[in-house]
């Protein structure tokens, strides 16, 4: 096969459609962004060209000039790295999404910066499932206080809750982090009167297994933009 990102692109199209036939979900159901760190701008244009419009990226100061270089493209920019405070006021101004929320002051800042022309900021509460020292995320028993917190805020609108599991335990059964962000995600519904209708889990590794679990955004770098020739 014609090794391409717009092939690789379209046949992770593929494999998403089938996952979700596969779990009896309805089409539609889970959208793809395109992780995009370290790549460049041509990068990013190749998948625009097979249609792609959602991408996200983990470093804003290596974004925000590749998203104005692209600014003619009519795109949805995700924001799912780690938030410096110094740095909310650019993700604030540039992205549609953050899924990274996982302390009350930067969705404060995040909210406060947030300006008037553009609609309010799409928000996930990053939940470090496995309890992993080494990853950031809420707590379980942290997710209800912080999105009662977030819901305070008009300039902000909750969808849901993202995870990136730990390796190890992705390596054991990655279902199992999934199925726990699934439940803390009906957990939290209970206490809130709107439906949160994002569950951002599922990379190159995993996306399928994500899927299955419920997954409605899945994450996708390397199996797009790394060739299978190096
Ligand atoms: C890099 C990254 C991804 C994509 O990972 P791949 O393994 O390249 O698909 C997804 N989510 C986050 C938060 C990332 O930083």
């Amino acid at each position: 096969m014609n090794d391409t990102i717009q092939s690789r692109l379209h046949h992770i199209n593929n494999l998403i459609h089938a996952a979700v036939e596969q779990s009896a979900r309805s089409c539609g159901s889970v959208q793809l962004i395109v992780v995009t760190k370290t790549r460049s701008c041509a990068e990013i244009e190749e998948a625009i060209a097979e249609g792609q419009t959602a991408f996200a990226e983990n470093y804003v100061l290596e974004a925000i000039p590749k998203m104005l270089a692209l600014k003619q493209y009519p795109l949805e920019w995700h924001f799912v790295g780690a938030i410096q405070a110094n740095k909310t006021r650019m993700i604030a101004e540039h992205f549609d999404w953050v899924h990274s929320v996982s302390r009350k002051n930067i969705a404060q800042r995040l909210h406060d910066q947030r300006p008037m022309h553009l609609p309010p900021l799409n928000i996930c509460i990053q939940v470090n499932v496995d309890s992993d020292p080494a990853k950031t995320g809420v707590a379980l028993d942290e997710i209800l206080p912080l999105a009662e917190h977030i819901l305070t805020l008009p300039r902000l609108r909750l969808r849901g809750l993202m995870t990136l599991p730990s390796r190890l335990s992705s390596e054991q059964n990655p279902a199992t982090s999934f199925q726990t962000l699934r439940q803390a995600q009906q957990r939290l519904q209970k206490h809130i009167d709107f439906a949160l209708d994002t569950l951002s889990m599922g990379m190159s590794q995993d996306f399928e297994i994500a899927i299955a679990e419920g997954a409605t955004l899945v994450r996708i770098g390397h199996a797009i933009f790394a060739s299978v020739n190096n």
